[in-house]
């Protein structure tokens, strides 16, 4: 009988819907045009692509001029910060951002030190949150952009976008969010958030990969990150990817579809899946927000065990978890977060993120915490150092 497999890393991508490849089709064959070619091929290529751009703008509340497609979050990302710091270079040289950013944001900051920038990296408290008023006190006179994330994608804490952005509004500094873990499950409408710029991700939210958009307010300053042809509005060069766009558009509108239904149900299983590691396995911990978090994000620690051979024992067992950040799963770097959240190695060498997502059910909740249970006991057993378990 085939092994039972049970997804649990959504954090770190999910497979695109059915219908998101069904509309992406004819743009891999019979709509082949370049969007930017002035003949029937061309146009009918534009026309999808400008839908597309409509499409996703309504789902985020904004105007589709405002919408930049790009290759993704890490793009976006880039895109974001380069963007506004190179347009005000002369006399703005500062950035505030937080210590628990993605490595897109956080890997940018640091190569913007290099060029000269100083970047203010905020604390965050146990729970993994930004002091708005600590964001307040970090703006100075020079200060070109605060970017902060919507959602984290270890710990899945939900950061209060919504103040920040009334104390950027009113120094009058551009605020940028990513909300790559953020769009799929929760409403992002940038007017009620009040940001100035935010990425997303089409592989987040069961919409492609090497797709993701950055919302661009009217008016902020921004240079583009790509140069090239004149394509996006001269704000991103290079051949647009018209079936991508059309899968993320129909990706977008999907997730809003049942997007309150989905979350609640989401929620329940992961409450679920929470309430029983905690029960049954003993000294385990929940990293993050008790209240504020993800959907679909349950991160835990286990002190005495190791992550890497908790996710291997589970790999074992069918179940498919993460110890690190979303797009580095298996990757031996450690995390950034959890030291950031105040834990010490310990608990941050046996942390592991169960991430839910559509193809999860209760049934499957009830078995991975059984497993969870036996992998965690055997890896306390054997020392916490087991290094390869095969
Ligand atoms: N930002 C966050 C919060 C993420 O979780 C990720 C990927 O995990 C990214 C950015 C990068 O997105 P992409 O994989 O589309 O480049």
């Amino acid at each position: 009988m085939a092994q039972r497999r049970i997804y649990m890393d959504h954090a770190a991508t999910t497979p695109m819907r059915p219908e998101v490849v069904q509309a992406m089709l004819p743009f891999a064959s019979e709509v082949f045009g370049n969007a930017s070619s002035l003949h029937a091929f061309g146009r009918e290529a534009r026309a999808a692509l400008e839908g597309a751009r409509e499409r996703v703008a309504g789902f985020l509340g904004a105007r589709p001029e405002e919408i930049v497609f790009t290759s993704g979050g890490t793009e976006s990302d880039n895109a974001a910060l380069w963007g506004v710091a190179m347009a005000r270079r002369d006399t703005h040289r500062h950035v505030v951002t937080s210590r628990i950013e993605h490595h897109a944001v956080l890997n940018a900051c640091q190569f913007m030190e290099k060029l000269g920038f100083r970047v203010t990296y905020l604390p965050v408290d146990s729970g993994g949150m930004v002091d708005p008023e600590e964001v307040g006190r970090a703006i100075g006179p020079d200060t070109t952009l605060v970017s902060i994330m919507m959602a984290n994608n270890e710990i899945g804490t939900l950061e209060p976008i919504e103040t920040i952005s009334r104390i950027t509004r009113e120094r009058g500094v551009p605020l940028h969010t990513d909300a790559v873990q953020a769009c799929g499950s929760l409403p992002v409408d940038v007017v009620a958030l009040g940001v100035d710029l935010l990425s997303l991700s089409g592989h987040k939210l069961y919409g492609p990969k090497g797709i993701g958009v950055l919302y661009v307010r009217r008016g902020t300053p921004l240079v583009p990150f790509l140069h090239g042809g004149e394509q996006e509005t001269r704000r991103r060069g290079g051949t647009e990817n018209v079936a991508a766009a059309v899968g993320l558009a129909m990706a977008c509108e999907l997730a809003a579809q049942d997007r309150t239904e989905e979350s609640d149900r989401l929620k329940g299983l992961r409450d679920r899946l929470i309430r029983g590691v905690l029960a049954v396995i003993p000294d385990a911990r929940l990293n993050g927000h008790e209240m504020l978090r993800l959907p679909g994000n349950a991160s835990f620690s286990f002190e005495g065990a190791d992550s890497q051979a908790l996710l291997i024992r589970l790999d074992l067992a069918g179940i498919a978890a993460s110890n690190g950040s979303a797009c580095a799963s298996g990757s031996p770097q450690p995390s950034h977060v959890l030291p950031a959240i105040g834990l010490p190695a310990g608990l941050t060498r046996s942390a592991l993120r169960l991430s839910l997502g559509r193809s999860n059910d209760e049934a499957e909740v009830d078995f991975v915490i059984e497993e969870l249970a036996r992998a965690v006991e055997q890896s306390r057993r054997a020392g916490g150092v087991e290094g390869n378990v095969r």
